[in-house]
């Protein structure tokens, strides 16, 4: 499994469920992917997923586990939408999931049992003989991650894939920032009309300790140009996002972080890629949701028909060997019957 993102993980589960051997690895220094969440001011500040939503059976049982391990908790129903020259309006919808400890919790608990190893993969290959990770041979392989990060690592006799690995993602700056006091009084804003921001958190709500600190999120069209160089985008995010919020003393403490793969545009309904020869891509690039349940539901779907898969195969090699047994069996027990015939004399038997 190359990727340690929700999807990854989720696939890995299942395969590890079936008692398969699988192995995680990840470029990061810890897993988590885009479920991200950095150390600011000594507690976790989620910069990437800010949140998620919950519709699918499956997702939800695994959610209902977490809730009761203190891992997740609901956060709101409610947001608020900030239009300019309009007055900021409750918007209610689904339940939104937070988690304590931050996002990467839930990954970090998901993974847990399974054997997971740092590490930058570079290549996956194929020949006669099957599978590579950067040389080490593999039943199967999974990337776990973007359309454009996986294509980058089809190495010999996989290039051809490429094609089918095509889509887009667009970026987003992750502003955060901290004051002494909480001096709003808002969940979370979606932000319309505006070219700088999109969405503005609490995450002291959202994570449920109450800390004066706020994430800020670019529209993709404002960090585009932005992606080279980020910390230059960190005062016009800031000016927009006290002047959202009528905030008009400096932050305590900023931070900006950069995503240029944040989201898939467009859409494409497959659940994941499976190739013949045991090569899979599954993540929020597949699927009808692109979000964390949507990545969730792609890595388990994944995992399902590579367990069917393998199982198969392994199937068809115990069927292979037991024929091979009878065979030579078969041949054994002809001999010594011949040789008994010999010695009778009568070969005259064995013309036929
Ligand atoms: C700013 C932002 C805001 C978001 N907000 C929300 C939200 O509010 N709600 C929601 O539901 N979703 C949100 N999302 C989307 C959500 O984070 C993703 O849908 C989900 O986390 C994707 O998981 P994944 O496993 O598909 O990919 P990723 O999390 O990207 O995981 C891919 C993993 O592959 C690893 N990797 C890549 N290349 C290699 C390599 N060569 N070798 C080893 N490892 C490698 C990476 O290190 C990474 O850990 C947001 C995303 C961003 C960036």
């Amino acid at each position: 499994m190359v990727g340690a993102g929700i999807s990854g993980v989720a696939c890995a589960r299942v395969l590890a469920e079936a008692g398969l051997p699988v192995t995680v690895v990840d470029r990061g220094r810890r897993i988590g992917g885009r479920m991200a969440s950095r150390q600011l001011m000594e507690r976790p500040v989620d910069t990437g997923a800010q949140y998620f939503t919950v519709t699918d059976d499956r997702f939800a049982r695994v959610v209902a586990d977490l809730e009761a391990a203190g891992i997740t908790r609901p956060w709101t129903d409610t947001f608020t939408v900030l239009s300019s020259g309009a007055a900021p309006t409750p918007k209610q919808g689904p339940v939104r999931w937070g988690a304590p400890a931050g996002m990467r919790s839930v990954v970090e608990a998901l993974a847990s049992g399974l054997e997971v190893r740092e590490g930058a993969v570079e290549a996956v290959t194929a020949d006669a003989e099957g599978l590579r990770v950067d040389g080490t041979p593999a039943s199967a392989v999974v990337l776990a991650m973007p359309d454009g990060q996986a294509a980058r690592l089809l190495g010999e006799g996989l290039s051809s894939l490429a094609a089918d690995l095509t889509r887009e993602w667009e970026p987003v700056l992750a502003l955060t920032a901290w004051w002494p006091t909480r001096v709003w009084d808002l969940d979370g804003a979606f932000v319309n009309g505006d070219a700088t921001l999109a969405w503005i958190a609490d995450d002291g709500s959202r994570r449920g300790d109450g800390a004066p600190v706020l994430v800020a999120h670019s529209t993709p069209a404002f960090a585009a140009p932005h992606v080279p160089e980020p910390q230059a985008a960190l005062p016009a995010m800031l000016a927009a996002l006290q002047r959202m919020l009528g905030i008009s003393s400096p932050p305590s403490g900023t931070h900006l972080q950069r995503w240029s793969m944040a989201r898939p545009t467009g859409s494409r309904d497959e659940p994941f890629l499976l190739t013949p020869a045991g090569l899979g891509v599954c993540g929020d690039g597949w699927g009808p949701v692109s979000k964390v349940e949507g990545a969730f539901l792609s890595g388990t779907a994944l995992g399902g028909a590579l367990v069917t898969r393998l199982e198969a195969e392994a199937q068809h090699r115990r069927d292979a060997r037991i024929r091979d047994d009878l065979l030579r069996a078969q041949a054994a027990d002809q001999g010594e019957e011949h040789a008994f015939v010999r010695q009778l004399g009568f070969e005259e038997l064995l013309e036929d």
